[in-house]
């Protein structure tokens, strides 16, 4: 088969993972003459590095051929789909050539399971290897690792590889065992807590090493201690494909953050695939659902939220499709507002809707050198509509009984449906404006 063939194919068939989401792009093109450049569909994707950094990079499996038959994928052994498997040496030369003309940034990596786990995973790190070793490959490496490969290869993978990641794929063991049961919740986590303690380690000697130099007297140049996916490690869950509820998505998120280290659980809206198994939903659930998973997860790693109480917030362990989850948090605990801003914690300004992280900082800065006004919060470039009935600050009055109205959940609907669509209207997807509409 021709590499531009395999390539078609092994792109495609890895744009179900979600830690790379924006692959898949609808193809076009400049072949009529008109207009510049043209998108293939061939995997090229976009992610973000250990600093933040927006980077592209060659999205693809190693092959599609797979032994497992997990009943949402669409390469299971059953699947009717054609097939096609990369060498070691394609994957390496496909990576250096789009690197050198600019394409690409670095590579994700993935694979179905063939002949064996250990032998899967001796190919994807064999890739990574050959890449750092013989071509001094400096960019940007994600291998998917295989849970039940040996303890000795997950360590090898670390040492090449950016960023690690195993999937949980369900958020529940009972979701696991029927419909993906040659999988194991316990060896995937215990696969993950591999991977932390190797993470750990790493970091502590770094950690020990900076010390150590900064001492005096010591030598300024010592051996590098060996990198071990200084990126951490991710994982994904597929939502909607069993019947478990938000409130299990989330308390598996918060298992895994807590328990093993994750730097991002990412969330997969289930697609349905040809030929499925009757045990599937007909139907994806909404995009939204994923959406407010993904703004839920925000709460939990930096606004201070426990996994239970979102998830109280919604209702029978589902959030709230029409608001951010923040807003129905506030929205079932009015008695504890309204905030006073220019007194109370950073903890508790984090719980106004409306007020992110950055505005927070800022609000506090300003409020060491002066007192707060309404003017400060109307500067700033947040939601102010969405904060006011939930903060107390000098120059405003809240209207009569504003805060405990039945009516306050509609209007806050209202008013942010239209400033989405003057937002839409304008033309301007500013980037202050997404982040804004965020919470
Ligand atoms: S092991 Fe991975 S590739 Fe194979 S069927 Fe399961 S999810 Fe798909």
């Amino acid at each position: 088969m021709e590499l531009n063939r395999k390539l078609f194919i092994l792109a495609d068939a890895a744009k179900y993972d979600a830690s790379c989401a924006s692959s898949g792009s609808t193809p076009r093109n400049s072949l009529d003459g008109q207009g510049m450049g043209s998108v293939t569909g061939m995997g090229i994707c976009h992610s973000y590095a250990p600093d933040g950094r927006c980077i592209s990079l060659l999205k693809i499996l190693l092959t599609n051929f797979c032994l497992f038959d997990c009943l949402y994928c669409i390469n299971r052994k059953s699947s009717n789909v054609q097939r096609a498997r990369f060498t070691v040496d394609e994957v390496v030369r496909l990576t250096l050539d789009f690197y050198r003309r600019n394409c690409i940034e670095g590579l994700f990596l993935s694979s179905g399971i063939i002949r064996s786990s250990d032998y899967t995973m001796e190919q994807l790190i064999e890739v990574a290897r050959r890449l750092r070793e013989e071509h001094d490959f400096r960019g940007y490496i994600h291998l998917k690792t295989i849970p039940d490969a040996a303890p000795e290869l997950l360590a090898m993978a670390g040492r090449y590889a950016d960023r690690l990641s195993i999937n949980v794929e369900l958020p529940t063991e009972q979701g696991l065992s029927r419909l993906a049961p040659e999988k194991n919740g316990q060896r995937i986590r215990l696969a993950m807590h591999r991977v932390d303690e190797h993470v750990q380690a790493w970091r502590a000697a770094v950690r020990g090493q900076r010390q150590a130099q900064s001492l005096p007297g010591a030598h300024a140049r010592r051996a590098q201690v060996p990198r071990f996916a200084p990126g951490g490690q991710s994982t994904q869950m597929i939502v909607g494909a069993d019947a478990a509820t938000d409130a299990d998505i989330l308390a598996s998120s918060h298992t895994l953050y807590a328990g093993y280290g994750l730097r991002r659980v990412y969330y997969s809206a289930f697609s349905p695939i040809p030929d499925a198994s009757r045990d599937l939903p007909a139907q994806a659930p909404p995009l939204m659902r994923e959406h407010r998973l993904y703004q839920a997860d925000w709460l939990m790693r930096f606004y201070g939220y426990e996994a239970r109480e979102i998830a109280a917030a919604g209702r029978h362990g589902m959030l709230d499709l029409e608001i951010d989850p923040k807003l129905a948090w506030a929205l079932a605990h009015r008695a504890q507002f309204p905030v006073d801003l220019n007194r109370a914690p950073r903890s508790l300004l984090l719980r106004v809707p409306g007020l992110g992280t950055q505005t927070v900082d800022r609000l506090l800065a300003a409020r060491r050198v002066r007192r707060l006004r309404l003017d400060d919060l109307l500067g700033l470039r947040a939601p102010v509509h969405k904060a006011l009935p939930f903060v107390q600050v000098d120059g405003y009055r809240h209207a009569q009984g504003e805060l405990d109205s039945a009516a306050l959940r509609a209007r806050l609907i209202a008013q942010s449906q239209r400033s989405q669509a003057q937002v839409r209207h304008s033309g301007l997807q500013v980037r202050s404006a997404t982040q804004a509409s965020l919470f």
